[in-house]
């Protein structure tokens, strides 16, 4: 039942009809109302066309769009609406003809439809680019301490500061995965035991991640807090060819058929590298700042590191060296619940600043006009 099946049905009753063409795909009826042919509608609007036989309907469609015409008749419907026409629609040369203010109002309609639907794809896109889920790494564990001084282990106080972080930011409703919940290691390697944790965070799709470390070290006057990010060149060939290989861009758009990195996934991966690199910077920064007014220490900075687990992981990552456990009275402080809830309470807070900032700006994929919340 398409318009091609039915022209010759309609060349019988041509003669019924003359008019004069004055623009292609317009023609002016005896009554002096413009038409416009249905073919020429339907190629401007990018709609399809069918014809009813039993109906003697033509129909015009897009996918959210409908308008109905019929032949000898001055109504149409558009979207299930009755519209009243200036006059009658025609058949002229096999064509049907559509008088010109019926076609406005299709046009005017489908402009319509586009906007909401780009409103709509606007909308999707900045629910995607939200800061949902945040891996927290408790350094070290099980049969890996990390510094130990004034009778104290690193790795449990990494990990009743990040618990307390995870409290924190569930509270606000961010969903947080441990790479550690215990005194476990990952793996008997010490190598391994840190490649896990970044496989773990690649693999669960972290939006971000951040580890936590107290310091140790042989001069007992060293104090203060740092945060670590990578430094941006460092391997960062190694970093992308790495990227490519086990996370090809390419291949999950061929449903992970392809088999090896192509160049495309190396250019993709160098980008989205370095645009981590500028958000771990930001992200550090929250973190700093917001750990500098919870607990008033020496504040030693934003450095750069080389370390496995903020190089490999596959997101904004960054990592938290607390305090020293080798300085005396900071060790004393680190013994206390309170002391630990106050870095907990440091940590979160500039993970949710820098949240507030990623999700206003769909992940600084869209200019930042402002930034309140340094
Ligand atoms: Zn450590």
């Amino acid at each position: 039942m398409s318009i091609i099946s039915t022209v010759a049905r309609w060349t019988t009753v041509l003669a019924l009809f003359a008019a004069t063409v004055v623009l292609p795909g317009t023609a002016v009826g005896q009554d002096k109302v413009k038409y416009v042919g249905a073919h020429h509608v339907a190629l401007e609007c990018g709609l399809s066309l069918f014809f009813d036989d039993l109906s003697n309907r033509l129909r015009l469609v897009s996918e959210d769009t409908e308008a109905v015409v019929t032949p000898g008749l001055d109504v149409a419907m558009l979207d299930c609406e009755i519209v009243n026409l200036q006059s009658r629609v025609m058949l002229k040369r096999g064509e049907v003809q559509i008088p010109e203010s019926f076609v406005e109002m299709l046009k005017k309609r489908l402009e319509e439809k586009r906007a909401q639907r780009r409103k709509k794809e606007e909308a999707a896109q900045a629910q995607g680019k939200k800061l949902r889920r945040v891996v927290l790494d408790p350094g070290h564990g099980g049969r890996f301490p990390g510094a130990c001084a004034n009778g104290l282990q690193e790795k449990d106080i990494n990990l009743s500061v990040s618990l307390k972080v995870k409290d924190m930011l569930e509270e606000q409703g961010v969903e947080v995965l441990m790479t550690r919940e215990r005194d476990v290691h990952l793996s008997e390697d010490h190598k391994t035991d840190l490649e896990l944790r970044c496989d773990f965070t690649n693999s669960k799709k972290a939006d971000i991640f951040v580890s936590i470390h107290a310091n140790g070290c042989t001069n007992p006057a060293a104090t203060g807090f740092e945060v670590y990010v990578v430094r941006p060149h460092r391997e960062l060939n190694d970093r992308v060819e790495k990227a490519a290989r086990e996370a090809p861009v390419t291949g999950e758009e061929l449903g992970g058929r392809a088999k090896r990195a192509t160049e495309i996934d190396k250019i993709v991966w160098r980008a989205l590298l370095m645009a981590y690199f500028e958000q771990s910077k930001c992200l550090a920064e929250k973190i700093s700042g917001k750990l500098d007014t919870a607990i008033a220490d020496n504040n030693r900075g934003v450095l750069e590191s080389n370390f496995r687990v903020i190089r490999n992981s596959r997101c904004p990552a960054v990592l938290v060296e607390m305090g020293f456990m080798s300085h005396r009275a900071t060790a004393a402080k680190l013994k206390t619940d309170a002391y630990r809830r106050k870095i907990a309470r440091g940590i979160a807070e500039g993970i949710l600043a820098f949240k507030k900032k990623y999700d206003a700006t769909c992940g600084f994929t869209k200019p930042d006009n402002e930034d309140g919340d340094k």
